[in-house]
This record gives structure tokens, sequence and C-alpha cells, in this order.
């Protein structure tokens, strides 16, 4: 395990008093004060190097710095090491017979992932273990990339939410909460990512959940889509009336809400005017007789207008849809749905959909319990996931809430990913 010091918490009485050692007398450069509610502390931060010091100040009476002071008197809080793997630092250290504070990890500052190791077990010193949120630019922005001729570009229709256990399957909560963090409803955020291929023409992979959802939905899925697919396609210089082709994955709410949109006498009608829509036929035959596990998963406003309005092409194999872009079926998540091969140039990229949906879904065995074939599941991820270490493809993962899109490294059985 690989730690670095990133911060020492220091108690004390008055802040103003603080001062007056830290900036005054060993003149250093101190941060404005910052107010923690959630710990009923303030605090102020003194740049030292590649570490903070944090002088804390209790803002209420049982805020836990105003019990630390009353206790032991103002001094040395905390420290906090910064780690690659907190859930792999907290299981090593169980194992030692570490006596834990968090046995999980948790949610603290600017995305980042915290557990508190016990004074008892670090010699007096109350350790704080941080794993840091990924670095990348914008979550919520576009990334582009060129492929060879084609230039790729990730888009993001916001986010929304899904049952962590769901999303998971069979795997424990203690394993996957510390890489997905649930919300109060169990629930894990997951990004909308659709991705616009250009070459010959411009196609939309996906489109995101789209606008047609009433409050009641958007409160069970914890929906937030600002600023949402028309904000990001303008962003990436394109407008609805540019996409020539729209290319299903499969018709999930989540994947083809975005298809139709209500015009303003309330008719539901195609989103891209001039596009034709790709569907393979056994997912349109799917989505159009849905059963009763299925069924939450379709909602026929988001595809049964794309028929009548005349633009909707259903493919039977896997093929190419247009140059560099090729379909192929998964199967696993449901019968017919399929990932895409994107390849220009002999270099690749693979949009897999829902086959592995983030980048928390990497090992074999983490597969969603929304799957209806998990075991077919399990066979298309396990070759896809050869093929794509052999040939370093460019993954993009749909619905990861940080990574658009990355590399895929595996070293001793455990797989990482190198964000593009
Ligand atoms: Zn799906
Ligand atoms: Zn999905």
């Amino acid at each position: 395990m690989k730690a670095v010091l990133d911060h020492i918490g220091i108690a004390v009485r008055d802040l103003n008093a603080a001062l007056a050692f830290y900036r005054d007398a060993l003149g250093l450069e101190i941060e404005a004060p910052e107010d923690v509610i959630s710990q009923q502390v303030r605090a102020r931060f003194v740049p030292v190097g590649s570490a903070t010091l944090e002088l804390l100040e209790a803002t209420a009476p049982d805020s836990p710095i105003a019990k630390y002071v009353e206790k032991r008197g103002p001094g040395l809080h905390h420290i906090t090491l910064r780690v690659e793997d907190i859930a792999g630092a907290l299981a090593q250290l169980k194992g030692r017979g570490a006596r834990l504070i968090d046995e999980q990890p948790r949610p603290g500052a600017e995305g980042a992932l915290v557990a508190f190791i016990h004074p008892s077990s670090a010699h007096g010193v109350l350790v704080e273990l941080k794993q840091a949120s990924p670095v990348i630019a914008d979550p919520s922005g576009i990334t582009k990339h060129t492929l060879g001729d084609l230039e790729l570009t990730s888009l993001h229709d916001g986010f929304f939410r899904l049952d962590g256990g769901s999303m998971f399957g069979v795997v424990p909560k203690s394993l996957w909460s510390a890489k997905a963090v649930p919300d109060e409803r169990n629930r894990i955020r997951l990004a909308m990512r659709p991705l616009v291929v250009r070459g010959e023409k411009t196609m939309i992979i996906d489109a995101g959940l789209g606008d047609k959802e009433d409050t009641k939905f958007r409160d069970i899925y914890g929906v937030d889509r600002v600023p949402g697919l028309d904000a990001s396609l303008d962003e990436a210089g394109l407008s609805p009336e540019d996409i020539d082709i729209v290319l299903a994955t499969h018709l999930h709410f989540d994947h083809a809400g975005g298809f139709t949109t209500r015009d303003a006498s309330g008719r539901v009608r195609p989103r891209f005017p001039r596009a034709r829509y790709v569907v393979r036929r056994g997912e349109w035959e799917d989505a159009t007789h849905p059963h009763e596990r299925n069924r939450a998963s379709y909602r026929p406003d988001n595809y049964v207008p794309l028929a009548e309005a005349g633009v909707l092409d259903l493919v039977d194999d896997d093929r190419t849809i247009m140059p560099g872009v090729r379909v192929r079926r998964t199967g696993g998540h449901n019968m017919h749905h399929q990932m895409v091969w994107i390849e220009s140039a002999g270099r690749r990229a693979a949009f897999v959909g829902d086959l592995i949906p983030t980048t928390a879904h990497l090992p074999d065995a983490w597969i969603m319990g929304f799957d209806l074939y998990p075991m077919d599941t399990l066979a298309a991820k396990r070759a896809f996931v050869q093929e794509a270490l052999a040939r370093r493809d460019l993954v993009y993962f749909e619905h990861d809430p940080v990574v658009a899109a990355g590399y895929i490294t595996e070293e001793s059985g455990k797989r990482h990913v190198t964000p593009l």
C-alpha cells in the first residue's frame, strides 16, 4: 500500500488566536476560512508543500472538535493519508486486526472517499484514509477523440440513479458500496453518455433519457439532466438536425428516452428530424412485447412514434451501419442487446452499452441484477475484455459517473481503467 500525507488536522480553541502563531509568527500563507457544516467546524487551511495543515475550531458545543478540546485540550487531532484504493487499504487493515471506525468508506469533501481508523490501533493518533476522486476535467462535459478518420465525441445527458443492489447483482453491498457510494435511498449515481461518431455521416449512439418523463418518474430515478443532451450537442458544435443516423444499443428508457420528444401540441415525435433510427429487430420485438420482468425498462413513447413516422430501420444481424461502425450482439443484459465497434486506420474503440455500464463493472462477476441472462453477460464480457486488452481498444462507459472512456489494463488479475 502506498500512502501520501494529505493533511494534518489541528484542533484549536480559537482560530484567530491560532493565526497569531501560524500566520504571524511563522509567516505562513493562510487561506480563507471555510465552514464544514456537517462536522460543526470552521477550518482554515495552511498549505505546507504538498500537504496542508487544517486548523479546526468547533462551531457548536457538541461538535467532535469541541468534545476533543474539552477532553484533551487543543492539539493534533488527526492525520490524513491519501491512498489509491481505500477499500483495499481497509481490507488490509482489517485483516491485520486494526480497529476501524469506518468499516466502509464514506463520501468526503470534493467527491473523495474517506474512512477513519481508531487511535487505539495507531498508537494514539486518529488516522483518516482518503481516496481522492479521479481527476477528470469535467464529468458532465464532452470528451473528443480522433480515431483515424473518425471523430468521436462523448456527450452527456445528465445523471440518474438506480438501486445499488440491482446494479451489482450478487456482489455484496460491503464490496460495491466502496466503488459506488449509495444515497439514503440506496441508489447510486449513473451518467448517460451518448456517443457521436462523425465520419461519412454523423451518427449518435443512444440518446440518454430525454425530456418526456414526469415528476414522479424523475423522483424515483433521481433524474438530474441539467444541462442535458441539447446543451451537450451544442457544446460539440452540433444540433439535432445534424444527426443522420441514430443507433440503439437497446431500447431501455435510459438509452432510448432521447429518441423522441414532445412538440408544442403535446405530440411525441422523433427528436432528430433528419435521422434514420437503427434498431435491432429482436430488440424491437421485445420492446413492443414486454413481459413482467422487463416492462419497467420499456416506455413505448420512446420508440413507437419512430415506426409511425417511418424513420425506423430494423437490422437482423451483426453488420456495418456506416463505414467504420459495426454492431455486435452481446445478449446478456437482454437477448438482443448490442455493442458497437468503431474502427478507422487500424485503431479501434468500443461502445459497450450495458455490457459494462461503469468501470466498477469490469470484474467478470460484477454483473447487474437487471440482466435477463447473466451467464451470457459473463461470457460476452470475458470475451470482450480479453479482446480489448489484446488490441488496446479505447472503451466507452455509457453510465460511468466519472470516466467517459479509457483503456483497460489488467495487473495480477485486477482490472483498471486509464481514463482517456
Ligand atoms: Zn439497459
Ligand atoms: Zn442502461
